[in-house]
């Protein structure tokens, strides 16, 4: 009988690169029942320090973060965008 894969294990990491100083959160799922692994859908392989890859077997989602007071949110952004826009 096959899995339907109602329940799931997560798992992050949080890396420190060392190099750079950024930081990176690695996402592992997969089911709590089968533990087939789960793969990240959409996302480009690779290394992107202001976005998300996924590892090349698919496996691992690598999403770039950073400490709340250094980066702008969204909003934050959006704002700054509108105000540039009215001069
Ligand atoms: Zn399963």
């Amino acid at each position: 009988m096959n899995c339907k894969h109602f329940n799931f294990n997560a798992q992050v990491a949080v890396a420190r690169l060392e190099d750079s100083g950024r930081f990176m959160a690695e996402i592992n799922v997969e089911c709590a029942d089968c533990k087939e692994p789960f793969q990240f859908i959409g996302l480009p392989p690779g290394l992107n320090l202001n976005g998300a890859t996924v590892s090349i077997n698919g496996l691992q989602a690598n999403m770039a973060i950073g400490p709340n007071s250094q980066i702008m949110s969204p909003l934050q952004r959006m704002t700054v965008d509108a105000m540039g826009k009215k001069q």
